[in-house]
């Protein structure tokens, strides 16, 4: 299991698919990414990785933002409905997850009884939902709404958010599982781990439990829960690209 995600003047794509690739050795049974050109753009497929490829091709994959994830199925078994990225309810939303979230019978039943149903069997659609939810009642933005919601979350998670509305922004928040932030010029990179970077920048931030991050090409916030600012420690790697191939 593993994500990736990218914001900045490149092809995503093509860094989202090569990235996975490399987080291969995580183990995984699903595929999936999410893109943002003019509209969020989801594809996604039982299987490795080189079978979403092939399922994609001939499609438009030109976009400058998007997410993609590696499922190691917890909850629903591995099929392409309940592989990664969901989209939220109005489908304005796209979320990838590693990770469980153990309360997510509940939070389910409380967006039943609003109303929702659920395209997938997975926590994750749930807890998506959840924070849509929450945006649209509080009438605030994802952000707040994201915070609203982890602090109702038991369980362990790295989530990686698109918005239709915002779209050069990725919102990123973790407890329990990896996320690094690579930091480069005019550019950010998201990963479970640094090798889906590794050839393209060396500065790193590795986001804590309870952080949330707020992405874009040229700017990286990270806060806490309390929507306290903090000073991202920006680290240097000192992998090779050459160690890892
Ligand atoms: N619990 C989620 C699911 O079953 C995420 C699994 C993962 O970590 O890949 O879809």
């Amino acid at each position: 299991c593993g994500i990736v995600g990218y914001t900045g003047p490149r092809e995503a794509y093509p860094v989202i698919i090569k990235g996975l690739k490399r987080l291969e050795y995580r183990g995984y049974d699903s595929s999936g990414v999410a893109l943002q050109n003019g509209g969020l753009n989801v594809y996604k497929k039982k299987g490795k990785v080189a079978e979403l490829e092939e399922s994609v091709v001939g499609k438009n994959l030109h976009a400058h933002v998007g997410i993609g994830h590696t499922r190691w199925a917890t909850h629903g078994e591995p099929n392409d409905r309940n592989a990664h990225p969901h989209q939220s309810a109005s489908g304005k939303l796209a979320m990838i997850h590693n990770g469980i979230i153990e309360n997510y019978a509940q939070l389910k039943g409380e967006l039943v009884k609003k109303g929702y149903t659920f395209k997938s069997d997975t926590d994750t659609e749930v807890l998506l939902n959840f924070i849509e939810e929450i945006k649209i009642n509080n009438d605030c933005s994802l952000e707040e709404a994201i915070r609203i919601a982890l602090k109702r979350v038991v369980g362990a998670y790295v989530i990686l958010l698109l918005d239709e509305d915002n779209p050069d922004t990725i919102i990123a928040a973790r407890k329990g599982s990896p996320l690094v932030i690579g930091v480069g010029k005019g550019e950010h990179f998201l990963g479970s781990d640094a090798s889906p970077m590794l050839e393209y920048t060396k500065e790193v931030v590795y986001v804590n439990d309870y952080e949330l991050a707020i992405i874009k090409p040229d700017e990286l916030i990270l806060k806490n829960l309390g929507n306290e600012k903090l000073t991202p420690y920006v680290q240097k790697l000192d992998i090779e690209l050459a160690a890892i191939e």
